[in-house]
């Protein structure tokens, strides 16, 4: 039963103007008692969205899609990928919903999604439904995200169906409304390339470069520009991944949006020890997508991209598949430099200096060898170099040899950069989050909302996250890693 339509905003649905071979028009499926769990007013106030004077009754309606918002066009997208490395010619929204796109204040468009909406054409066996532990944990991760000041999807609103879905067990099942710069990702090119539907690619590359960028107009290639920029951006966000040892854990091509924002928040995890090998993901067996393999891994799934718009960058073959290869050639420098200038700023160094990336090394290796939590790391040495907790950073490394040699190297290097000890260590407090998702607390507030209803570790989880820079007493069990009876060795997508 659906009820009458309320206006919430100025539905676009740009995406919804497309021709029909890229997506399914349809609603939402209701559910049959939605309470609304989770609402982000501010992000609401950013959309410009018409919410603040709806009941809750209304907006548990609206964002469980029993309600379909007046002007809003919905629709499933249709997307091919490859999972794993090996492809899939058709995936799709298989259990999600794009209801329309509202400018936000600052005049860009953004998409509103519902995850968990019900069946649609793209479902292949899935029953299109998605269950409130995994729901909660995008909401966490990707506002954790933002906060932390990396590009990702947001989390709207997350709705509690009333109906149970069969994963593991039964599971109370949940819709998250999810808002992103745009849905279009890698394997939305694969689709039509896999179909030699090259009227397909051109309309959405000129949908993506008017979208996403509009200075690749006036490029002499504008496919080229647009692979370019692409792999400029997702090399960036891979960068800031790495700076606080996020783990995606299923860099599909069909997880890797074109307007690059994280996106599809599964299985992901935080690094606790520093270990490049670390993989959370059960369903990650090999290792593909393990934290120090990520760099790699979005260079060849961007390289999937560049095949699929070889036909578009130039009339002649050869030479437009040299000009992709150079594009792709260059994520390496491009990520290596934002990943040096993003580790100078954590280490609070100003200057460059040539021998900063063996310095940087050698901090990275000791890491590893001692098992010492990456993120404490960096905050721990800034209380060292504040000089009040002097012995912060050598108690954390367990007074290991080679990392106490470190430390008198890096205090020699700091010296040569002119800058107040309490300064510099202000400035690593203000890149160096000392809140993240900690695995074991996620699981903890997650497990507290399924199995007894209660929301309070995740309100207090979600409440820390939102200010991930600056410690507060109190706080601590929150900054630590997991006890040896609370480490969590495995995450699971639940879908
Ligand atoms: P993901 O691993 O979540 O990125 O999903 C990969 C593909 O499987 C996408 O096309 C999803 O739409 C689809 N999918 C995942 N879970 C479900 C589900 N419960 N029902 C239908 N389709 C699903
Ligand atoms: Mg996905």
């Amino acid at each position: 039963m659906t009820q009458a339509s309320i206006p919430i905003g100025a539905f676009e649905n740009s995406f919804a103007r497309l021709p029909d071979g890229f997506f399914q028009r349809l609603n939402p499926t209701p559910v049959s008692q939605p309470v609304l769990l989770a609402f982000n007013d501010d992000l609401a106030k950013e959309l410009g969205l018409q919410t603040a004077t709806l009941s809750q009754q209304d907006l548990a309606a609206i964002f469980a899609g029993n309600v379909v918002p007046s002007g809003a066009e919905p629709l499933a997208a249709v997307y091919a990928g490859h999972q794993f490395g090996n492809f899939a010619p058709q995936l799709g929204d298989g259990r999600a919903i794009l209801i329309g796109e509202v400018r936000d204040r600052a005049g860009r468009l953004r998409d509103l999604q519902l995850k968990g909406s019900g069946p649609t054409l793209y479902s292949r066996r899935g029953d299109g439904r998605a269950a409130l532990g995994p729901v909660l944990r995008e909401y966490l991760i990707s506002e954790a995200m933002h906060a932390m000041g990396i590009p990702t999807t947001r989390a709207l609103a997350a709705v509690l169906t009333g109906e149970q879905v069969l994963r593991e067990g039964y599971r109370p099942g949940a819709v998250m409304t999810r808002v992103a710069a745009s849905h279009i990702r890698v394997g939305s090119f694969q689709y039509f390339a896999a179909r030699d539907d090259w009227a397909g690619i051109r309309t959405l590359a000129d949908y993506v470069i008017k979208r996403h960028y509009p200075e690749a107009l006036y490029a002499e290639s504008p496919a080229l520009a647009l692979l370019q920029g692409v792999i400029e951006r997702q090399a960036k966000l891979i960068a800031r991944w790495m700076m606080v040892g996020f783990i995606h854990g299923v860099m599909n091509t069909d997880n890797m949006t074109l307007s690059g924002e994280t996106i599809d928040f599964g299985p992901c995890a935080f690094m606790d020890a520093y270990d490049p090998k670390t993989v959370f993901s059960s369903i990650d067996q090999f290792g593909r997508y393990a934290y120090g393999r990520q760099p790699g891994i979005a260079q060849w799934n961007l390289a999937r991209l560049a095949e699929a718009l070889v036909p578009l960058i130039d009339p002649d073959e050869a030479k437009a598949v040299e000009l992709a290869s150079a594009a792709i050639s260059d994520f390496a420098p491009i990520y290596h430099e934002a990943w040096l200038a993003g580790m100078r700023a954590k280490l609070g160094l100003l200057t460059e200096d040539e021998d900063d990336r063996a310095l940087i090394g050698d901090f990275l290796d000791g890491l590893e060898r001692t098992s010492t939590d990456f993120t404490l790391a960096f905050r721990r040495l800034a209380d060292t170099l504040d000089g009040n907790k002097a012995g912060a950073f050598p108690a954390l490394v367990k007074h290991d040899a080679l990392l106490t040699d470190w430390l008198a190297h890096y205090q020699a290097r700091c010296a040569r950069d002119q800058l107040a000890p309490s300064d510099r260590a202000a400035a690593m407090r203000q890149v160096n989050p000392i809140y993240i998702p900690r695995n074991h607390q996620v699981e903890a507030a997650l497990a507290a909302a399924v199995e007894v209803g209660d929301l309070g570790p995740f309100n207090r989880l979600h409440a820390i996250l939102a200010a991930p820079y600056e410690e507060v007493a109190g706080r601590e069990a929150y900054a630590e890693p997991a006890g040896p009876s609370e480490q969590v060795f495995q995450t699971f997508c639940g879908t």
